[in-house]
C-alpha cells in the first residue's frame, strides 16, 4: 500500500470537510472553554454510519460468544470478512482516517473518543463476559455513553502494577474498593468505567498481588469523578481524578467474570492497541504543521523576500516532509498488518509509537519557530498543535518507557 484507495480518500475528503464544519468554528468552545467534546463526536458517529457499523459487530460478536458458549463452532466467513465494514485492513484505514482527519486540529477528540471506544469499550469486549457485554459495552461503542479506562494513580505511572495501591477486598458474594486514580481521560464525565486495581488476599504481599478489573457506573455510592484537571494541552480531552471510598460490587461487575481473566497481560494488550493509534494522530498533526508551515513560509516576507527563500527555514520544511513521509509509511504499514490478518509485536508497537511522539514533537516546535512571534500566539494554531503533541510523549507508555520495551526485546533475541 503507497496510497489511500480511491474510495478510502473518498471517506478521507468528506471526514474532512465534517472536520472544518463542525469542529473548527466551535475549536475554542472544546479547547479552552470547558465544553464537553462528545456531542461533536456523537454527530460525527451518527454522520458515517459509524454507531450502525458498531451495533452490527457488536451483534455478530454476541452471536459468536453465545455460539461458542453452547459449545458450538461459530461459522465463519472467508478470513478477515466477517466484520461489517470489510477486510480486517479496511477497518484499519477506516479508524485511521477519522483519526488522521480529527488530530489536525484537536486530538483531543481522538484521545476522548479513543479511550472511550477503543479502550473501555474494547476492554469490556475483549475480556468480558457475555452478560457485561450486553450489558456495557454496546452504547461506549456508539458512544451513546461515555467511557473510561482507570489504571493510574498518584504513585504509580510507568511502574503501573509496582506501585499500585488501589484495592478489592472480597466481601461476601463481592467486593469493596478503595483507593484512587488519577490523570484519567474522561474521568470527569465518564458513565461507564473500567478500573484495574490489586486484589488484597490475607497472606499475599501487595508486590504478588493479583490484577483484577471492575466495571463501575457512575453515581455509585462511594465513587467520585474529580472536576476536569487545567491541563497544557488536548483541552477537548476532559482528564480527571477517581476517588473510591468503600465501594461495594458485585461478581457481576467483575471483568471477565473471574479473578484471573483480566490480569496483568489484559492490560498489555490495551497498551499495544494505543501505542498503533499514535502513529495515526502524529500523522494528522505533522501534515497540519507541514501545511500551515509552507503557507506561512511563502507569505511572510523579511529583508524584502519570502522567508522561505532562506535555507535555514526550507531545510525546516524539508525535514517536516520527510517525518510526514515516514508517518503515512508506519500508517500504510499498520493497515497492511491488519489486512493481512497479523498482529504487531509489543516492541513494533513501541518503536512506532515512539518515533511517531518524537516526530509529530519535532515537527510542531520547528512548526512554531518558522511563525516566529505569530507562532507563539493561539491564533496561529501551530501553537496548540506543539502542546498537542507533548502529550503523545507522555501517555500510552512514555518515551523511556517505550525505548526500554524495544531494547528488552533486541536484547531478548
Ligand atoms: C492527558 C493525560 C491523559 C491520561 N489518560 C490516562 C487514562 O485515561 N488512563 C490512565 O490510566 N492513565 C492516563 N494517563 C496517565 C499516563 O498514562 C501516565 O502519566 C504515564 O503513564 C506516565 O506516568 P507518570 O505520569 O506517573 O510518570 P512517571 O512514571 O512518574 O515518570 C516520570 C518520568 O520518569 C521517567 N521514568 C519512569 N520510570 C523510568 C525508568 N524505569 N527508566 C527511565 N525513565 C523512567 C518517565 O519516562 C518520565 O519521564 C494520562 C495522562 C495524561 C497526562
Amino acid at each position: 500500500m503507497i496510497e489511500w484507495s480511491e474510495p478510502q480518500r473518498m471517506i478521507q475528503k468528506m471526514v474532512r470537510d465534517f472536520v472544518e464544519k463542525e469542529v473548527v468554528p466551535n475549536l475554542d468552545d472544546i479547547e479552552y472553554n470547558g465544553v464537553p467534546p462528545y456531542e461533536i463526536l456523537r454527530k460525527m458517529i451518527k454522520t458515517f454510519g459509524m454507531d450502525a457499523m458498531a451495533k452490527q459487530n457488536f451483534e455478530k460478536q454476541i452471536a459468536r460468544d453465545k455460539a461458542r458458549a453452547a459449545g458450538e463452532e461459530p461459522e465463519r466467513k472467508e478470513k478477515d470478512e466477517d466484520e461489517e465494514g470489510g477486510s480486517g485492513g479496511e477497518q484499519a484505514a477506516m479508524t485511521m482516517i477519522p483519526v488522521i482527519e480529527l488530530s489536525r486540529h484537536a486530538q483531543g477528540l481522538v484521545t476522548a473518543m479513543g479511550v472511550s471506544m477503543g479502550l473501555t469499550g474494547g476492554a469490556i469486549m475483549g475480556k468480558g463476559t457475555i452478560e457485561q457485554k450486553e450489558r456495557w459495552a454496546l452504547p461506549l461503542l456508539t458512544m451513546e455513553k461515555v467511557g473510561a479506562w482507570a489504571i493510574s494513580e498518584p504513585n504509580s505511572g510507568s511502574d503501573a502494577f509496582g506501585q499500585m495501591k488501589a484495592v478489592a477486598r472480597r466481601d461476601g458474594d463481592g467486593y469493596v474498593i478503595n483507593g484512587s486514580k488519577t490523570w484519567i481521560t474522561n474521568g470527569p464525565y465518564a458513565d461507564t468505567i473500567v478500573l484495574i486495581c490489586k486484589l488484597a488476599e490475607d497472606g499475599v504481599e501487595p508486590a504478588d498481588r493479583k490484577i483484577v478489573s471492575f466495571i463501575l457506573d457512575s453515581g455509585m455510592e462511594g465513587l467520585e469523578q474529580s472536576k476536569p484537571f487545567k491541563k497544557m494541552g488536548i483541552g477537548s480531552s476532559p482528564t480527571g481524578e477517581l476517588f473510591l471510598s468503600d465501594v461495594k460490587v458485585g461478581r457481576d461487575r467483575l471483568l471477565g467474570g473471574s479473578e484471573d481473566s483480566y490480569g496483568r497481560s489484559g492490560a498489555k494488550a490495551t497498551f499495544m492497541q494505543e501505542r498503533a493509534g499514535v502513529a495515526a494522530m502524529a500523522l494528522g498533526m505533522v501534515e497540519r504543521a507541514l501545511e500551515l508551515s509552507v503557507e506561512y513560509a511563502k507569505d511572510r516576507k523579511q529583508f524584502g523576500r519570502p522567508i522561505g527563500d532562506n535555507q535555514l527555514i526550507q531545510l525546516k520544511l524539508a525535514k517536516m516532509e520527510v517525518a510526514r513521509m515516514n508517518l503515512q509509511n508506519l500508517v500504510f504499514r499498520y493497515v497492511e498488518t491488519m489486512a493481512q490478518g497479523k498482529t504487531m509485536t509489543m516492541a513494533e508497537a513501541s518503536a512506532m509509537k515512539l518515533y511517531a511522539a518524537q516526530t509529530a514533537m519535532e515537527v510542531t516546535t520547528e512548526a512554531v519557530q518558522v511563525f516566529g512571534g505569530f507562532g507563539y500566539m493561539r491564533e496561529s494554531r501551530v501553537e496548540q498543535l506543539m502542546r498537542d503533541a507533548k502529550i503523545l510523549q507522555i501517555y500510552a507508555g512514555t518515551d523511556e518507557m517505550q525505548i526500554i520495551a524495544i531494547a528488552r526485546d533486541l536484547l531478548a533475541r
